[in-house]
Order: structure tokens, then sequence, then C-alpha cells
């Protein structure tokens, strides 16, 4: 049987009882409670160098728009497994990258499966400024890149993907893999490359809130390592991936982005906070509700959120435990782990 086949018939999951873990379900809102503006919040420890990006336009009184953008260009510039040219490929062998970024007044742009082309979240800003649509993909999306003056990059892997996709090939495995931070960094699919800390993140999403009080997001990614090509995952997702509502708050989702899509995640945890919810909270029963909607199978994925409210309080939550997230504001700068539902 061929690869293709092979995973189009074998079952993503295996299924395994979920253990919830009394003493997180449990837990008061909301320990670390930041609050202040301007202040930056993004995904995974690759967020602390993200962060000081977008703190080049939110420490001297930047809008939050340009703090979003430059942040995550930070991240796409840097070798990871996970986000920009240098990530893993998909499964024919090449670089597809998902991003999309929002500002405070609903205005939002996005491109999916756009390949050779460095910063996918600043092309999806001209989408948002200059075109009237919201998302283009693949060649389309590259096109427009050229033509507004974006670089074509060589179609050509970097040493290290190159490597973990040699790997890789040698079983062809499509089965997702929890990610989790260590000591070392974090990285899915590619666990040996982890071990030894050359994979330290994934998707970088990031909201924050400038000294206005206006909020922004962007997310950005090259999506699940080894994927089937085409395929999307939440990243690029208005609603998904990222959502900004300028009356109420933020979020930007990370993990298996089909279960973020499939209960329009961010959005969901910005009306969580529309409700009356922390954004520790909000994330938390986001969290719940994915969990709810897997079933057992939620023991074998990880999903996290990211959320930042109008009063500049920040939080986090994730399925598993492993997750973290940056935090930047005028007193604080460090990397904080998010509380999980599930050992
Ligand atoms: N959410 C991303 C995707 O599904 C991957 C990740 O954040 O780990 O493409």
């Amino acid at each position: 049987m061929n690869t293709r086949r092979k995973f189009l018939q074998s079952s993503l999951f295996s299924s395994i009882g979920i253990v919830l873990t009394k003493k997180t379900l449990g837990a008061s809102d909301s320990y670390p409670t930041v609050k202040g503006k301007p202040i930056v919040i993004s995904t995974w420890d690759a967020g602390l160098n993200a962060n000081k990006g977008a703190w080049n336009h939110l420490g001297k009184g930047g809008r939050a728009l340009d703090a979003v953008e430059a942040g995550v260009m930070v991240t796409e510039s840097e070798q990871s497994c996970c986000v920009g040219l240098g990530a893993n490929p998909d499964r024919d062998g090449f670089v597809t990258l998902d991003a999309c970024i929002m500002d405070d007044k609903f205005n939002c742009g996005s491109v999916a499966f756009l390949e050779r082309i460095k910063h996918p979240i600043s092309v999806a800003r001209r989408v948002m400024e200059k075109t009237p649509h919201v998302m283009l993909v693949g060649s389309g999306a590259q096109q427009f890149a050229v033509a507004e003056g974006f670089t074509l990059e060589p179609q050509e892997l970097s040493p290290d993907a190159k490597h973990a996709y040699e790997e890789w090939l040698k079983k062809s495995e499509y089965k997702p893999v929890i990610n989790i931070e260590n000591s070392k960094g974090h990285g899915p699919f590619a666990p040996s490359q982890f071990d030894n800390g050359e994979w330290n993140h994934d998707t970088i999403g990031m909201v924050a809130m400038d000294t206005d009080g206006n909020l922004s997001g962007s997310c950005t990614t090259s999506g699940m390592g080894f994927k089937m090509r085409g395929r999307l995952g939440d990243s690029p997702i208005i609603g998904a991936g990222l959502y900004v509502d300028n009356e109420v708050g933020a979020a930007t989702a990370t993990g298996q982005g089909e279960d973020v899509i499939r209960m329009a995640g961010s959005h969901t945890v910005v009306e969580y906070m529309r409700q009356g919810l922390s954004p520790e909270m909000a994330c938390k029963k986001a969290i719940e509700r994915v969990v709810k909607i897997k079933g057992e199978k939620a023991k074998d994925i990880q999903v996290a959120f990211l959320a930042l409210n109008k009063k500049g309080e920040v939080g986090g939550y994730a399925i598993h435990k492993g997750f973290s997230y940056a935090v930047k504001s005028n007193d604080r700068e460090e990397l904080v782990k998010a509380k999980y539902v599930m050992d």
C-alpha cells in the first residue's frame, strides 16, 4: 500500500481514556495575572524573541498592528521546525506557510499554502490593506506577493528540515505528536530533533495592546510537519487561529489545528471574555470544549489558547502540560507555564 493510502486509511488517533486533573479543573482564576499597557503576549518560548520585536513598536508608543507584524517576523526569520521557510516541509517535500493578521477595526488578512515567501505575515497584511478580500491562497497568494515586491526565495529545504524530512521518509508515518516544551525547547513531529534542542518552537500566535488601548493579533506557521499537501490548519483562519474584537479582547491558538477549526477556537475564547470571563478562564472553557468534542481522543492531541482582554489581563490554557507563553509589558518579561486539563 502506498504511503498516501496508508495515511488516508489509518486512524489519526488512538483511543485512550481521559484523565482530567482535579487540581487544574478546580483551579481558581488566575495566576499569573499581568495587567497594563502596552502589553504583548505570544505562544511558546519563541515568543520571548518575538515579543522583543513587537516591543520595538509598543515601547515607543507605536501601534499594536505594527507590533504584531514585526514581532512574528522575528520568528519567521529564525530556524525552527514550524515557522518560516526553514521549517519542516509537507509530505511531498515542500514548505508551505500560513499566516493571518487582524487589527482593532475588524480588518483582517490571511494567506495560506504560500510557498517561497519569507514573511507570510507581511503578505497577509497587504491582503488586508490592499485588496477587498480577507484570504488568498496558494499560487494566487504567491503571485500577489511577488506583484507587491516580495522576493521569491529559492525552493530548497534548510539543512535541518532536509535532515528531518529524510528521517521522516524512512517510515512516512502520519501521526500527530503532542507538542510540549521541555528545558531544551519543543517541537512536534521531530522528537529526535527537539531532544537535542534543534527544534524549539512551532506556530507563533501573538496578541498585543498598545498605549492607546487598541488590540491587534497575528499568527504564522508552516503548520503540521509532513502534512498532506494542501492541508491548512487553524493558523490562517480568522476566528480559529486568531481573533480580535477591540471592545473585548484578542485570542490566538496553537496545537492540532483541525480541532481548533471545528470549534472556532479563538473566536470562542473572545466570546467567553465578552461574557465576563478572565482571559485564563476563557481559554480554559474553550479547552474544555475541545476536550468534550474530542472525547477520549483528546488524550492524544495538544491544543492551547492564549488571550488578552481590554484591561490588559492575560491568560492561557492547554489540554496537556508543556504549553508556555511569553509576556512582555513595561515591568515584566517572562515565559509563563500555562495550566492544563489533563495529565
Ligand atoms: N496550529 C498549527 C496547525 O495546525 C500547528 C501548531 O500550532 O502546532 O497548523
